[in-house]
């Protein structure tokens, strides 16, 4: 980077990577060929992080300046048939980008992905189950977001909407809207200062909320109990009081045991109870054969453990649970999701600071795309599909119907994909060539569709298998707002123009959908072509997103503007937002909650003598979900060069693997190859392999099998056996 002396501007906004949400600025400078870019970047005094950057946001923006980045259209070449085989043969060097596309101008380009859609849209006629899907971005912004899923339902006439909330939080959500109305977290991560007791289950924050892990650190260190219950030991092991290595799987198990501890030893906040809670006894019954004895036998923490921590939370003038993937990725995510909630409710430790729930949120705008409606049952915020009152609403806003049905998820739409159901799919920014289940069908289940279409900053696997490609803005090239997990609402800006003709998202979401028939008029003339970051149509979309998101009523652009961020739901526009709800109420229609009882359920995939390992997925500090960002910043791969597979010690010597030997790693789906890693973090009998490398893409190994209620993937528990190469 240059040094300050050469910093020209500077440009305030928020980080482009995880749903921490951490305010920061954009210190840009001439790049010495006439053009500019970002040299450094500073903390700033945000309301998510006080000024603290971990080496993602502070060192990871160079990607947006990579000679990778896609700088013009492409389209696929006549003849050039569509194959799985070239991810990797591209991706390694062995094939060049421009065997597989040629350039294309914006108006070709525009006209081939929109004539694509119109010619499967028209052919399936109305009234059928629509042959289009789409997945928007978690990592776009809430305009983008609420522009797109307008454009599957309004303009390709389709349900099927989804994103990668579906890979991460799906299953918590679906447990608290069931539960407590409300899919959002309760309490901001900061409460974390005025918890007692800290309960941290499934979540690995010093590696994927680290500016959240910080404040964490700081908790504990001014007197908080944390505990940690996860199959692998973390960094902020160290800190906890208890860490309950428990069995991969067993989540409800050591959830159910310590309710039966709660309800049996009088613990139970019944005042509460009585006066804000349905199910109580329902949920009794379901645990009172869940003794801590018998849940021990199963999750492997022994039953005394069980009950200390059980009293330790439940007695806690403030307790507060956080949770990651590690309880939502599962075939049995929702059950694990239900346990926790059930967990807060029967002890009174919600609706007070230092208390609730809080499902860390993954991606920078995960929540705000939910919010959205980029899920394929709800309308923008959470308005069921199904409902005729809600359908008519936005058909007078957009005009045209809407399909009555729920719309598929992210896998059952590739399963269609391959079945011939769905035929055209328009991916803005995701990249399920790498983050899907069984990867080996989901990258052919692409190359079998009509038409896809990819709008992208880099050439991401999936836009190897496209018919077009659309080049996109990178965040810090455009005005936006995102949602954070402490449901702040953030506005960002742009710092740098992009490159080549790349464009901005929202632009050529509008682009493709006039080309369809809709009537959008978000982008005027003054706003300029594309290219240009301009203010105005983001802010007319954010406008008309606001006018049917009651929780933004009280934010109008303006206030965006000039306050930078507002936590939401925020009525009124002279009153702060909410960070801490259901202080008085739940959001359901007799302002209680609901318990649902769970039961221990043993998981699909299941070791035995050929597949004896539990293979675990996720994320490590330097690299972000399928590396698209990451692999392009260039020195946080340069820390970060390659997939490591966590082993125990005691295995590897079982295995004769030496810490840094080339392993092959087998499932039921598939077969890769990478570096051992010997480490005590994992257990006997665990492995773990990141999902952000192309060269041992650890999504070949995992299965599609899917929680029955929220469609999430078991991405955490996949048989699996390592073998010495
Ligand atoms: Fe960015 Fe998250 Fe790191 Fe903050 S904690 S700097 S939001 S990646």
């Amino acid at each position: 980077g240059a040094g300050l002396a050469e910093i020209t501007k500077q440009v305030d906004s928020v980080c482009p990577y995880c749903g921490v949400g951490c305010q920061l600025t954009w210190n840009v400078g001439p790049d010495g060929q006439g053009g500019e870019r970002i040299h450094t970047v500073t903390g700033r005094d945000g309301p998510a992080n006080h000024g603290r950057l971990c080496v993602k946001g502070r060192y990871g923006f160079d990607y947006i300046h990579n000679a990778r980045r896609l700088t013009t259209p492409l389209v696929r070449r006549e003849g050039a048939r569509k194959d799985p085989a070239d991810i990797e043969a591209v991706k390694s060097g062995a094939k060049r980008l421009d065997e597989l596309f040629r350039e294309a101008t914006w108006e070709e380009a525009l006209e081939l992905a929109a004539n694509g859609f119109s010619r499967i849209r028209d052919a399936a006629g109305p009234g059928f189950e629509s042959p289009l899907a789409g997945f928007g971005s978690a990592k776009g912004s809430n305009e983008e977001a609420y522009l797109f899923q307008k454009l599957v339902r309004q303009v390709f006439r389709s349900s099927h909407v989804d994103h990668c909330t579906r890979l991460c939080h799906a299953s918590s959500v679906a447990a608290l809207l069931e539960g407590i109305g409300s899919g959002a977290v309760s309490n901001p991560v900061a409460d974390v200062a005025q918890a007692e007791v800290i309960f941290l289950i499934g979540a690995n924050p010093a590696v994927n909320h680290p500016v959240a892990a910080s404040f964490i650190k700081n908790a504990v260190d001014a007197g908080a109990t944390l505990i940690i219950a996860d199959p692998r030991r973390q960094q902020l092991s160290r800190r906890a009081k208890w860490h309950l290595q428990f069995r991969p799987d067993t989540d409800v198990a050591l959830l159910n045991g310590m309710l039966h501890v709660v309800i049996h030893e009088g613990l139970a906040d019944e005042g509460f109870i009585a006066a804000r809670v349905n199910g109580f006894e329902q949920l009794k019954a379901s645990v009172a054969e869940a003794t801590p004895e018998r849940m021990a036998e199963i999750c492997g923490i022994p039953a005394e453990t069980i009950r200390e921590v059980a009293r330790s939370f439940a007695r806690a003038r403030s307790a507060m649970i956080l949770w990651g993937m590690g309880v939502s990725q599962h075939v049995y995510g929702t059950d694990n999701a239900r346990a926790l909630i059930a967990l807060a409710l029967t002890t009174g430790q919600i609706g007070r600071p230092g208390t609730g729930l809080h499902p860390l949120r993954g991606q920078n705008n995960v929540q705000g795309a939910s919010d959205a409606g980029l899920i394929p049952m709800m309308l923008p915020n959470y308005q069921r599909v199904s409902e005729a009152a809600v359908r008519a609403q936005f058909e007078a806003l957009w005009g045209g119907n809407i399909d009555a049905r729920p719309g598929m998820t992210v896998v059952e739409i590739m399963h269609a994909a391959h079945e011939g159901r769905i035929r055209g799919l328009f991916v803005e920014g995701e990249n399920p060539a790498m983050s899907d289940p069984d990867l080996n069908f989901a990258r052919q289940a692409l190359a079998e569709l009509q038409h896809l279409v990819v709008q992208d900053i880099f050439a991401t696997e999936t836009a190897l298998l496209a018919d077009v490609v659309l080049p996109a803005s990178a965040q810090p090239e455009k005005w936006g707002t995102y949602t954070n997990t402490d449901r702040l609402i953030q506005i960002g800006r742009p710092a740098v123009t992009p490159p080549g003709l790349a464009m901005q998202d929202l632009w050529v979401i509008e682009q493709i959908g006039r080309r369809l028939g809709a009537d959008w008029s978000y982008w005027h003339a003054e706003d300029g072509d594309g290219q240009r970051a301009a203010e105005a149509p983001v802010a007319r979309v954010y406008e008309e997103m606001r006018a049917v998101m009651a929780p933004l009523a009280g934010v109008p652009w303006s206030r965006l503007l000039r306050e930078e961020a507002v936590v939401t739901p925020a009525p009124a526009e002279d009153e702060p937002g909410q960070s801490v709800v259901f202080i008085d109420s739940f959001p359901t229609s007799d302002g209680c909650a609901t318990l649902v009882p769970t039961q221990f359920r043993p998981g699909v995939e299941r070791v035995d003598a050929d597949y004896p390992f539990v293979l675990t997925t996720g994320r490590v500090l330097e690299h972000w979900h399928t590396g698209a960002m990451t692999r392009h910043a260039s020195m946080l791969d340069a820390i970060s060069p390659e997939a490591l597979v966590s082993l125990h010690p005691l295995d590897a010597v079982g295995l004769g693997v030496a810490d840094g030997a080339m392993v092959r790693l087998e499932t039921h789906h598939g077969g890769v190859v990478a570096r051992a890693s010997i480490s005590d973090q994992v257990q006997r009998g665990q492995l773990f392999l990141p999902f952000a490398f192309w060269e041992a893409a650890a999504n070949t190994l995992t299965g599609d099998a899917l929680d029955a209620v929220a469609k999430i993937p078991g991405f955490k528990v996949t048989a699996a056996r390592l073998l010495p190469v």
